[in-house]
């Protein structure tokens, strides 16, 4: 903790559908808690993603046990199931004013990765989600977003963190399960265990 802040003051939000959580996730969020020095990260699992509107989605449950088996050796992470117990679509902006009005933290930091820092325009109400919190972003691949394509309000709201390219997603991994192909280590083992003991991806 820095002198004179408080335990709760700097938060890291992390958002996803996490179907599953994988090494690309952890190595952000803990990015993020160094190179901000946050005091915690939360994990939030999106409840109804709207935008991956029609596609299966592994249920809710499932996504929880495996972001718990694979924050559990990390004291600044947590599990937050907000998005998951909100009836309806999961809103950034509604998670936001949540978190604030319950006094959650001093200081809200979204971690996202490229690809979602291209899409937030879209969200709802994206003007105040940016005046509610600092966007923290990694790249995903060589090309970094030419940040010339987002508004004003956006690109004033963001920094860059400084994060190895981790060439990794939840679909990749969910398309190699079905395959019968090795995931090991891109995810942490008990969640890859979880994943073959619940017979998770395979069709
Ligand atoms: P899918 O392939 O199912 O779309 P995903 O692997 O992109 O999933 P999400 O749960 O959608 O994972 O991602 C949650 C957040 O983590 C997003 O902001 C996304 O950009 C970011 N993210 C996911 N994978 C990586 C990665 N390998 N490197 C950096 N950021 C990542």
């Amino acid at each position: 903790m820095r002198p004179g802040g408080s335990a709760r003051g700097r938060l890291g939000l992390l958002g996803g559908t996490f179907d599953p959580v994988h090494i690309g996730h952890l190595i952000l969020g803990e990015t993020a808690r160094e190179q901000l020095d946050l005091d915690r990260v939360l994990f939030m699992p999106t409840g109804q993603p709207w935008r991956k509107a029609g596609r299966n989605i592994t249920a809710a449950p499932h996504r929880a046990k495996m972001l718990r088996l694979a924050i559990a050796d990390n004291p600044a992470f947590e599990v937050a199931l907000m998005e998951v117990e909100r009836p309806g679509p999961s809103y950034t902006v509604d998670t936001l004013r949540e978190l604030i009005s319950a006094g959650a933290a001093l200081d809200v930091f979204l971690i996202l990765g490229e690809d979602s820092l291209l899409d937030l325009p879209n969200w709802k109400e994206a003007e105040r989600v940016v005046e509610m919190a600092t966007l923290a972003v990694a790249g995903r691949g060589p090309d970094t977003v030419a940040t010339a394509v987002l508004p004003g309000y956006v690109r004033e709201r963001l920094v860059w963190l400084d994060m190895p390219v981790v060439d990794v997603s939840a679909t990749a991994i969910r398309e190699r399960v079905r395959a019968g192909l090795s995931v090991r280590y891109m995810m942490p083992e008990p969640v890859r265990r979880y994943i073959e003991d619940n017979g998770l991806y395979r069709q």
